[in-house]
């Protein structure tokens, strides 16, 4: 530690890879952890078409190597299969920090797991207070300021928790259980973003923080128990939508290329932020559920089912503050977006028999 600098392809040490006015630009070298996840390969397809060089870090938990796979063979390509709990030396440019497990039913299953990997802290279980978890640090932050890299955390709407403000603005501090099932998530990113802003405050570290809602598009986990990836598996299959609650409850879907660009904008720009990055088109589970049939199939059957614990009631992000500072708004309606998930999905599940490989 500390001797080695950031001698990434094209900027200085502490440039974060921003380029001076007037000058070319040149590809950089970047760093997506959770790459081979759903947001991160379309992230990584822009990132490599827009000439820079990519390292994916993934330990296919959730991921796929099917993501990525079109891009073996580019020399400007690597992937390295490696648990983001444990420390990493790489000299880059940017870390886009993505690697968690991002779904419930993925987050739930090991929580302790999930706080970790969301806050990749080392010794973990010797450390018997928060204080000293928000004292210890995440290893793509210690990588950011060893090399002198941009960091930009993928956040959450779940920092809101359930929230009492509508919509969320990223001046509100959330209602979030800190004992229940959501809270490993929900805590983890939260501590996550505390980590950050300290790595920030007291090293000097470049960071960027997104916080994200729900998202959905092509490549998304077919099973991973999210309410738009299980109604279209569950239309498309012929099998009832399972509405969990009342399904009066709300959300807002963005389309995963809108999130790629705001968060290739957040990195670029020159605001540390947090900022709210999703749709702010808001639908009732039932109103989503409705929008399915109306892509899929008219006669398919809604089921009501018990709802979770602490799910929220109701979310919507506030974005005035990424129109004004990132010049970004999602492009994508829900109505638009959809089909394209939907043909991807057709595909996955009738046309390719090796899907389901976590
Ligand atoms: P995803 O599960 O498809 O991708 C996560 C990737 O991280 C997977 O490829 C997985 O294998 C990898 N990963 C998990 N733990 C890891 C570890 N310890 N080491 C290395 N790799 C690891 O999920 P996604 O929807 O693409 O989410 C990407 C990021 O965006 C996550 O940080 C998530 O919390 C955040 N986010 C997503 C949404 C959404 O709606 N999709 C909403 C809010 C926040
Ligand atoms: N780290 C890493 N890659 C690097 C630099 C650091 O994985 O290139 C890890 C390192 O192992 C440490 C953590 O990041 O556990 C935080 O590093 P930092 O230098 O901030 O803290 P220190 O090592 O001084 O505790
Ligand atoms: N949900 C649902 N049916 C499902 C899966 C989820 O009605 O098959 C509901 C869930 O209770 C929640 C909303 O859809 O109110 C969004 O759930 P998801 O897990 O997709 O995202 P999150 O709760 O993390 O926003």
């Amino acid at each position: 530690n500390g001797h080695a600098t950031g001698f990434g392809i094209g900027s200085s040490v502490n440039s974060g890879g921003k380029i001076p006015l007037g000058l070319k630009r040149k590809g950089l070298r970047i760093v997506v952890t959770g790459g081979a996840g759903f947001v991160g390969s379309h992230l990584v397809d822009r990132l490599i078409s827009r000439g820079d060089s990519v390292i994916v870090v993934d330990n296919f938990f959730t991921g796929r190597k099917e993501n990525v796979m079109h891009h073996f063979g580019n020399p400007r390509f690597e992937l390295i299969r490696h648990d983001v709990v444990e420390p990493l030396l790489l000299e880059v440019d940017q870390i886009y920090h993505l690697a968690c497990p991002a779904s419930p039913v993925h987050y739930k299953h090991n929580p302790v797991k999930t706080i970790i990997s969301f806050t990749p802290i080392i010794n973990f279980p010797n450390l018997p207070q928060f204080f000293f978890i928000i004292s210890r640090t995440l290893n793509m932050l210690g990588l950011a300021k060893r090399v002198g890299a941009r960091f930009l955390l993928t956040s959450t709407s779940e920092v809101y928790g359930d929230p009492l403000q509508h919509p969320q603005v990223e001046t509100y501090w959330g209602n979030v259980n800190p004992i229940g099932v959501r809270s490993c998530y929900d805590e983890g990113k939260r501590t996550a973003e505390t980590l950050t802003m300290d790595y920030h405050r007291g090293a000097g570290v470049q960071v960027r923080i997104a916080r994200i809602f729900n998202t959905y598009g092509p490549r998304m986990c077919i099973d991973d128990g999210r309410v738009v990836s299980n109604f279209v598996a569950q239309a498309l299959r012929k099998e009832p939508l399972t509405v969990y609650g009342d399904g009066k409850q709300t959300r807002s879907f963005q389309y995963v290329s809108d999130l790629v660009e705001g968060l290739m904008r957040l990195m670029e720009g020159e605001h540390v932020g947090p900022f709210n990055l999703g749709n702010p088109g808001e639908f009732t589970m039932l109103e989503l559920a409705q929008v399915v049939q109306e892509t899929i199939d008219a006669n398919a059957k809604i089921e009501f089912r018990p709802n979770t614990e602490d799910d929220p009631h109701k979310r919507k992000p506030d974005i005035s503050k990424a129109k004004e500072f990132l010049g970004w708004e999602p492009k994508v309606p829900l109505r638009k977006g959809l089909p394209m998930m939907v043909s991807d999905f057709r595909q996955r599940i009738f046309g390719d028999h090796k899907e389901n490989a976590a």
